[in-house]
């Protein structure tokens, strides 16, 4: 078999989903160096073709392109920390899930390192990776992430959100909060329904198109929200902030906890005194956020590895 002719990678982290990252690359033909603390998970890779190395030291040295993939970013730290010196002339791309600040933290402790850093947020689970529906976000140097983008689509779609680092991790966690949020809002039908015993099963079949359609309306509020036009005929904060009670009384009364929807009342309370009572509910994003420019932290002094 000829030598590969596409850039060499090493996976550190070979947990669910950097095992997934290691196949993907091997099948797209990369020259794979694999490293994982308990060195039993590199076997089956290797079988695959990925060259298993002893330490995490040995992974750097072998190839341009590291890929990180780790629990947290603790681990990360832990991981990395000690190899300082090998990084000079490396990229480093990250792809554990963090926080905006701990990416910016890692790319300050690369540039001391002398490596490019990119950070990335897999949108995806093992399963799908390399799949029509994986994608993943990238952040940091753009020349950086057009070098490695060839390499980086092994993996599936590449989306690359901007040169300020923490982007990555910002969008990936945004999209996170849209589904936990719709996730909540579910939970909270079936607890309530199944007070009267109707099976979730059931009640399921109501729910998945309305909540479907009322998502709907999320580019109608993106498009306000830009525009800071937010009054609506559908149905005013006003409306909503009257109706809502009967939410966290019926709650009460059926012995189901309002733990998650009682900040809402607030919420809606807030928006009337303020005064944006004639206002629709994309007026509440203005309320939780502190608008466009905030922009990230600057120094966050927890430098890695300082
Ligand atoms: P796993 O729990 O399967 O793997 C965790 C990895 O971290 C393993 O390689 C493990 O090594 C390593 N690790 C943990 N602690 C240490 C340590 N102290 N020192 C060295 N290595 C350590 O997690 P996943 O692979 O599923 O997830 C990895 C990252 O990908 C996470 O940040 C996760 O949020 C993100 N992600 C995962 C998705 C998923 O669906 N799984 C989806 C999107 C993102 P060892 O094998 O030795 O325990």
């Amino acid at each position: 078999m000829s030598p590969s002719t596409k850039p060499a990678v090493s996976v550190i982290g070979l947990g669910m989903m950097g095992t997934a990252l290691a196949v993907a690359f091997l099948r797209a033909g990369h020259q794979v160096t694999v490293w994982n603390r308990s060195a039993a998970k590199t076997g089956p890779l290797a079988a695959q073709g990925a060259l298993p190395v002893d330490t995490a030291a040995e992974a750097v040295a072998a190839s341009p392109l590291v890929v990180v993939c780790l629990s947290t970013y603790d681990t990360v730290r832990t991981v990395l920390e000690p190899l300082t010196g090998r990084f000079t002339g490396k990229t480093l791309a990250n792809l554990t899930n963090g926080t905006p600040d701990q990416a910016r933290d890692l790319a300050v402790w690369s540039a001391k390192e002398g490596a490019d850093y990119l950070d990335g947020g897999i949108m995806a689970v093992p399963q799908m990776i390399a799949g029509p529906h994986a994608y993943v976000f990238y952040s940091g140097p753009r020349e950086v992430f057009e070098a490695h983008r060839e390499t980086f689509a092994a993996l599936g779609g590449t989306r690359y959100v901007g040169e300020e680092v923490g982007l990555a991790a910002l969008y990936d966690l945004a999209l996170l909060t849209g589904m936990y949020g719709m996730i909540m809002g579910v939970m909270q039908s079936y607890a309530l329904v199944r007070t009267e015993s109707i099976p979730a099963t059931d009640f399921a079949e109501l729910l998945v198109p309305w909540v479907g359609a009322m998502l709907g309306s999320a580019p109608a509020w993106a498009e306000a929200i830009d525009s800071g036009r937010h009054l609506t005929d559908v149905a005013s904060l006003a409306t909503n902030q009257e109706a809502f009670p009967n939410l966290l009384s019926t709650f009460a009364a059926q012995g189901v906890s309002g733990e998650l929807f009682a900040p809402v009342q607030g919420l809606l309370d807030r928006a009337i005194a303020e005064g944006h009572a004639a206002d629709g509910l994309s007026r509440l994003a203005d309320l939780l956020g502190t608008g466009p420019g905030r922009g990230p932290a600057t120094e966050s002094g927890q430098g890695l590895g300082t």
